[in-house]
């Protein structure tokens, strides 16, 4: 288990490595551009190569990009599905060309109308960007179920990935807070773990790409989308064990989006916390 935190670029990609490195990540997560604007960002092959030979040199094993906030393939307007399509096969590139493990999309919303038309219009756009980009997958993160946002449930994630054509790029990551929010009780292993052979029967569990730990702030169920720090939150320490230790997320990165302790992102206490919250969680399992 690859465990990590989302880490800024400011500055060069390389340094998002070395953020990486001060926190005791094993994996991170980068936003590819500025996540609240359309206009990417110019990296050109030289940051590429710094970037991999930094990479080379660190602990951190693996890297997934983040697509910016501003996109949503299932939006009813072409201009704004146009320029989502631009932007996703941007990002797929760029992590075609730093190694990226996957490219993490929140799938869209349907502001208003019918979620079935959005998520064939958000499938459309996957299957573009897909067949617009070489070879870095295409991670769908499950959603809180906040308004209209598409991939609040397993049922959801396998109509997407469908309608995005089904290609063996297409993945899932999923978030433990927009499980809990989105009704799943992940709060012990037991529940965890039927929670996954649902998703194993529903979506299938070898397209799970990577993993979102953060602590929710708001209960079980409530559709909203509220990290906490590790522990803080409703699924409390026995669910982030949980989570830390789970044998199916062997091998995959686990990247902390958490407020951190003093609200500038997760910190190298927190990640150090998880490492040590994973080791008690596969003691609880005898493993
Ligand atoms: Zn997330
Ligand atoms: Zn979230």
């Amino acid at each position: 288990m690859l465990i990590g935190a989302h880490v800024s670029p400011a500055g060069g990609l390389a340094k998002a490595v070395e953020r990486g490195v001060e926190r005791g990540c094993r994996a991170i997560q980068i936003f590819n551009q500025s996540p609240r604007m359309w206009r990417p960002t110019a990296y050109g092959e030289g940051d590429f190569a710094a970037f991999r030979a930094a990479m080379a040199d660190s602990p951190v094993e693996a890297v997934v990009i983040h697509a910016v906030y501003l996109l949503n393939c299932g939006s009813e307007d072409p201009d704004i599905r146009a320029k989502s399509l631009t932007s996703l096969t941007h990002s797929l590139r760029i992590g075609a060309a730093i190694g990226a493990a996957g490219v993490v999309l929140h799938p869209g919303s349907a502001l208003r109308g019918d979620p079935g038309a959005a998520i064939e219009r958000a499938g459309a756009v996957f299957g573009e960007a897909l067949a617009e980009s070489e070879s870095c997958p295409l991670h769908l993160e499950n959603t809180a179920g906040t308004g209209g946002t598409l991939g609040r449930s397993f049922e959801e994630l396998a109509g997407l990935i469908e309608a995005g054509g089904g290609d063996g790029r297409l993945g899932l990551c999923l978030d433990s807070c927009h499980l809990l929010a989105s009704g799943y009780d992940i709060r012990t292993a037991a529940g965890l773990e039927e929670t996954l052979e649902r998703c194993d029967d529903v979506v299938g569990l070898e397209r799970l790409g990577s993993l979102h730990l953060n602590d929710s702030q708001t209960p079980l169920g409530s559709n909203r989308d509220r990290h906490a720090n590790l522990g803080d939150g409703e699924l409390g320490e026995e669910g982030c064990m949980a989570f830390l230790s789970e044998p199916r997320f062997e091998g995959l990165p686990v990247v902390m989006e958490t407020p951190g302790p003093d609200k500038r992102g997760t910190s190298a206490g927190e990640v150090a916390y998880a490492f040590s919250l994973r080791e008690r969680g596969l003691a609880a399992r005898g493993i």
